[in-house]
């Protein structure tokens, strides 16, 4: 901003420049400001630079000022890339007609941010749009090493934050469709975490706090830190919601989180400017009511996303039979966030049951689904101003959809209320209550009025056009119909006015016409000028002939015109009375789309437990994981030639709590530990899992280490991000998390590898405890199970025939004691002396493996277990540090 010329004294510029100097002055400095100028949008000075550059346009100059302008009916294409490119923009607008000689009055209508836009272009229908605002706690900012949790606090089952604890407050404000949310958080990992599930499209925190956001990855815009806090953020609040208190929200415990909330609300009123009436209420909600899935977690899992690219290749896309934009955005919401409460789990699936034991109930209310659309954000579109009559229509059709939409749910309704004999029996069944079907159902509110205002007076099929009429429909008023006959009347007594001067001056190719610039005109061709009458005054010579008009045409003229535009400006004014009268529903509206969109989920869960033959899991909360004849569901659905091997599962806390998975390459390893995962997962999102049966014992966090995935961005290599998941893994799990690993130790040399993965598996089973899928090619690992009471060995079938590998992908109990790499390597081609040596090479460094007792001396301990302060006789590996990185004590 310092650099913008726009700051320099004002002496020497035109009004018009002061003008716009006053006003880049009060938006934020970030913003790129498009300044209306007759039909086009300018930029200036630095913004026009940045402009020209981001827009591909070509840079001018008038009077030394840089400038570039786009016209202001492609406005949105080019605020779209502003934004996209993560920048803000302020759209300043001509506040009345210019005339000539007058400074025209202008201001900031709007300012437009990443996080806070509407332009459908961008906005993904499926996808919520949030603008988050952290809130630290007063005295967090002191140094927080980058990526560690800033203290060892444990999440807490409590559903209530506890406001000792909470030292980040996390708001979510999604201006689309009205949805506001609030956390407080305990850790900076838990802080990672839930943006890495939520992923904003835009983040604000104190300016203050501005760097430490960045050392904690963190890509954020700096904001006034006096809005977030306590007493500036809760007057806010009050404001908005014109309470005397927060607790009607359950929001009397917050802390960091009232600042947050405070602070979001803030930016959006008075620095953006924006409306937000259609905010009508904050949800609170705390983290420990989700199972913990960090970033590397949904992205080792494919949740939304796949390096193939191909969504059908992720969790969500073989999951997603939603129906409406809603519905989508909440499954969304759903997979990222999965219960950990055995009541709520088993209500959702109470919904899933009924569903599927009356399809034709299911078949009937998802073909009305189909008519409902995104009422969410089509009100939000409203009650911001940028609505048109063609938003009203959506919503009208949304919600005259509603009578046949809790009709056809109406034979399940009262139904779901009984239990059913057929549900497998689950462990704390549905305290007693009414069943979520019917909760759902009765949030539907079906609103007859509004759905008639609107069909009387909005055309069925308007223009986009707001102020161009047209949009209100014959009969609804009767001051509009006047005006309209008025013109009308006039507009046929022109018509006919053709006809009556032909006859009159005998002139047959006398026309009659009308345009934009010159109005209604009479026009005669040369050659007969001269039969002109005299009443006929001259208005314009044109290259055939003349213009005239008469005084009784210039008079109809004004009456015509007149009454268009006032018909126009009185159609713009119902528009608003009607929108306005729709928007006083707005609570039940979005009240009505939060129940579909939960319907919408279930009902596609449902759809798809049918169609894919998917089981009911058992849920409760015991430390047992059993699984018959689990699928991988995306897996499932994506094969096309073979057909999907369906494989148990036994995990628990006392016999089978580490299984180690050995295979040749190929075998199905990795599919197999991430389908577990994934079942559990979708169980306890409270949906139905691909599998024969199956009983999930919760877990309160899933961990994976998959794969090797080089973290260049952050410039650490393969194995050391390798090693800082697992550290994660270790530090962090607990005896009901359940623990993914693929192939630890693989990123260094055999022996480091195997040593580092021997000894992971043993600190899980003997200190950690977590329930643990370990696929490995390292057969040396099945050894263990002779050592450690909890771990079992299974491998992955495979038959040899002819000389090839047939890989039967069923896993049965016990290790391999095969490496099949040289396997591999003789169907490679490798010479054959070189395989049997290969083989001989192998024998003796397996003979080497035993002790003389014949144990696996991989298993013996240097050092007396129980005596760990005497001091060890292996030398502690020397301290590294990364290149740049500056030793930290330990
Ligand atoms: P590994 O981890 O042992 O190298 P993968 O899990 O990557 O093997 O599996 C390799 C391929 O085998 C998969 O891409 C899939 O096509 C197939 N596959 C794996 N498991 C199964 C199964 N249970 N049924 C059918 N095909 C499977």
């Amino acid at each position: 901003m310092a650099s913008d010329k726009t700051q320099k004294p004002a002496s020497g510029l035109s009004p018009m420049m002061q003008q716009y100097r006053r006003i880049k002055h009060e938006i934020p400095p970030d913003a790129l400001l498009l300044f209306r100028l007759g039909d086009f949008y300018e930029m200036f000075f630095d913004d026009a630079k940045t402009g020209s550059q981001l827009l591909n346009l070509a840079l001018t100059h008038r009077n030394g000022v840089p400038m570039c302008g786009i016209p202001h009916h492609a406005a949105e294409t080019y605020i779209g890339k502003i934004l996209r490119a993560g920048r803000k923009v302020a759209v300043c607008d001509q506040l009345e007609e210019a005339k000539p000689g007058k400074l025209v009055n202008r201001d900031v209508t709007q300012i437009l941010s990443p996080g806070t836009h509407f332009d459908a272009h961008i906005l993904h229908a499926e996808r919520n749009n949030f603008l988050a605002a952290i809130c630290p706690v007063a005295g967090v900012v002191a140094a927080v090493p980058s990526g560690k949790s800033m203290s060892s606090a444990p999440e807490t089952g409590a559903t209530t934050p506890r406001p000792e604890s909470a030292r980040f407050g996390l708001a979510l404000v999604d201006l689309t469709t009205g949805d506001f949310k609030v956390t407080e958080l305990v850790t900076a990992e838990q802080l990672q975490n839930e943006l890495a599930r939520v992923r904003p499209a835009e983040i604000i925190v104190p300016a203050e706090w501005f760097d430490e956001a960045k050392a904690l990855g963190i890509s954020a815009t700096p904001h006034d830190g006096w809005t977030f806090e306590r007493e500036t953020a809760f007057f806010t609040l009050r404001d908005h919601f014109k309470t005397q208190s927060l607790d009607g929200f359950g929001a009397a415990n917050l802390t960091v989180g009232i600042g947050a909330a405070g602070a979001a609300l803030h930016y959006l009123t008075q620095s953006l400017r924006r409306n937000t009436a259609h905010i009508h209420g904050l949800q609170v909600y705390s983290i420990a009511d989700f199972m913990v899935l960090d970033a590397v977690t949904q992205r080792n899992l494919e949740l939304l996303e796949s390096p193939r690219t191909d969504r059908k290749h992720t969790l969500i896309g073989c999951m997603d039979r939603t129906l409406t934009p809603m519905g989508a955005r909440l499954l969304r919401e759903w997979l990222t966030h999965p219960l950990k409460d055995v009541e709520k789990i088993v209500e959702r699936q109470g919904v899933i049951a009924s569903f599927c034991e009356a399809p034709h109930v299911l078949a009937e209310f998802r073909e009305r689904l189909r008519d409902v659309r995104d009422m969410e954000r089509t009100l939000g579109r409203l009650s911001v101003g940028s609505g048109n009559a063609r938003d009203l229509v959506a919503l009208k059709e949304s919600l005259a959809a509603l009578p046949k939409l809790k009709k056809a749910l109406g034979a399940v309704v009262g139904a779901a209320s009984r239990p059913r004999s057929s549900e497998p029996p689950v462990a704390n069944p549905v305290a007693a209550g009414r069943p979520l079907l019917q909760i759902l159902v009765s949030q539907i509110t079906e609103l007859p009025d509004v759905v008639d205002l609107v069909a009387r007076a909005i055309e069925d099929a308007p223009p986009l056009a707001l102020k161009e009429g047209g949009i209100i429909k014959a009969g609804y008023s009767a001051e509009l119909d006047e005006l309209r006959g008025g013109s009308r009347e006039g507009k046929e007594w022109i018509a006919a006015l053709q006809q009556r001067e032909i006859e009159r001056t005998g002139i047959a190719s006398l026309k009659v016409r009308f345009n934009s610039v010159f109005g209604y005109y009479i026009e005669v061709t040369k050659a007969n000028l001269d039969k002109v009458p005299s009443d006929y005054i001259r208005k314009q010579t044109i290259a055939g002939g003349e213009r005239f008009y008469t005084p009784e045409l210039k008079e109809m003229e004004g009456r015509i015109l007149g009454a268009e535009e006032r018909a126009a400006a009185l159609e713009y004014e119902i528009f608003q009375q009607v929108r306005d009268a729709v928007l006083d529903e707005s609570v039940a509206v979005q009240q009505s789309a939060s129940a579909i969109a939960a319907l919408d989920v279930l009902a596609g869960f449902a759809e798809l437990a049918r169609h894919q033959n998917y089981c009911r899991p058992a849920v409760n909360d015991a430390d047992r994981i059993e699984i018959t004849d689990g699928r991988h569901p995306v897996l499932e659905q994506t094969l096309i030639e073979e057909r999907f091997v369906p494989n148990d599962t036994l995990l628990d806390n006392t016999e089978q709590q580490i299984l180690i998975i050995t295979g040749p390459n190929m075998a199905g390893k990795s599919t197999y530990i991430r389908q577990v995962a994934l079942l559990v997962l979708m169980a306890q999102v409270g949906s139905f899992i691909p599998a024969k049966s199956a009983t999930v014992g919760l877990v309160d966090r899933i961990f994976t280490r998959v794969g090797a995935n080089d973290d260049l961005a952050r410039g650490q290599s393969t194995f050391m991000v390798e090693m800082n998941e697992t550290a994660n893994i270790l530090n962090n799990a607990t005896p009901k998390s359940l623990v993914v690993l693929d192939e630890i130790g693989r990123g260094t040399s055999t022996f480091d590898g195997l040593s580092i993965a021997w000894a992971v598996a043993e600190h899980l089973h003997n200190a950690v405890g977590a329930k643990t899928l370990f696929a490995t090619h390292y057969h040396e690992l099945t050894e263990l199970a002779a050592t450690l009471p909890r771990v079992k060995n299974y491998n992955v079938a495979v038959r040899e025939w002819h000389d090839q590998v047939i890989f039967l992908h069923k896993i049965l109990p016990g290790g391999t004691d095969k490496s099949y790499g040289i396997q591999v390597a003789r169907l490679a081609g490798l010479p054959k002396e070189v395989i049997t040596r290969a083989k001989e090479v192998l024998a003796n460094l397996e003979e080497a493996e035993l002790s003389a007792e014949g144990q696996p001396k991989l298993a013996e301990r240097k050092q007396k277990s129980g005596d760990r302060s005497q001091k060890s006789e292996i030398q502690e590996p020397p301290q590294m540090y990364l290149f740049g990185q500056k030793p930290k004590p330990s």
